[in-house]
């Protein structure tokens, strides 16, 4: 049974523009997959419709078996807080330091001061940044970055890690960081789907990767260990 699951997904913005046709697959609960192809290709949408940011045209997006566009609207928080995204540019707060970036993800979500003493430290350490929890934006690298941005989204410990092109904007080496990090949280049990046009990373990891080219998957292949 997949843990995510598209049947038959079209997406069309607008008349003219068709971001996905007819796409289906699945991804099993413990599974870390590259989703990869150039851009435009269709690999945001494909993500925006996991977290019911947009509907598809027709087909029907699973999630734990639920039908993920008729998911009620006060449910969707609970959505997202199973699926954690991180994006290319991080979207972190600069006015707020290393520690509070993380504790306002779980503030937001009236959780107890005893939860957020417990867990910030914990995410943080899981990303490697436990001695900078008092460092503001401006003093990270952009890999340190990302890696809060990982730390955030991991607050509440979701089923399935989203990112998307994680590693667009930071140099080689920070990105094996990042890829370290994903690695580790995707053995801890948590499933991994990473959008990239980075060849050299999916060349190095060896796992599955399904390849979406003009809005359709034109491949799907595991070469790789598989955790799940
Ligand atoms: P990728 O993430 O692989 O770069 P996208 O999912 O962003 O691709 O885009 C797929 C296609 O859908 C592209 O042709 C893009 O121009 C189009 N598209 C994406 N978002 C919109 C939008 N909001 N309105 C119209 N067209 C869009």
């Amino acid at each position: 049974m997949s843990q995510i699951e598209f049947k038959n997904v079209s997406k069309k913005y607008g008349q003219d523009s068709v971001a996905l046709e007819e796409v289906s697959f699945g991804i099993n609960d413990g599974e870390f997959v590259f989703l990869v192809g150039p851009s435009g290709a269709g690999k945001s949408t494909l993500v925006k419709l996991l977290i019911r940011e947009i509907l598809p045209s027709s087909g029907v997006v699973l999630f734990n078996d639920r039908d993920v566009g008729l998911i009620p609207q006060v449910e969707l928080p609970s959505l997202r807080r199973k699926i954690g995204v991180v994006f290319q540019d991080f979207k972190v707060l600069k006015s707020k330091n290393v520690f509070e970036n993380v504790a306002i993800a779980l503030e937001v979500a009236d959780s107890s001061d005893e939860t957020i003493g417990n867990v910030v430290p914990n995410v943080l350490g899981l990303v490697g940044l436990s001695d900078k929890t008092e460092r503001f934006p401006s003093q990270l690298s952009g890999g340190e970055l990302q890696r809060l941005s990982i730390a955030r989204a991991l607050a509440h410990e979701p089923d399935v890690l989203i990112a998307d092109e994680p590693t667009g904007m930071i140099d080689p080496g920070s990105s094996a960081e990042v890829m370290q990090v994903l690695d580790k949280i995707n053995s801890l049990g948590t499933t991994v789907l990473m959008a990239t046009h980075d060849f050299s990373i999916v060349d190095r990891m060896k796992r599955r990767v399904i390849r979406v080219e003009n809005g359709r998957v034109i491949s799907d292949k595991n070469e790789g260990k598989y955790n799940g």
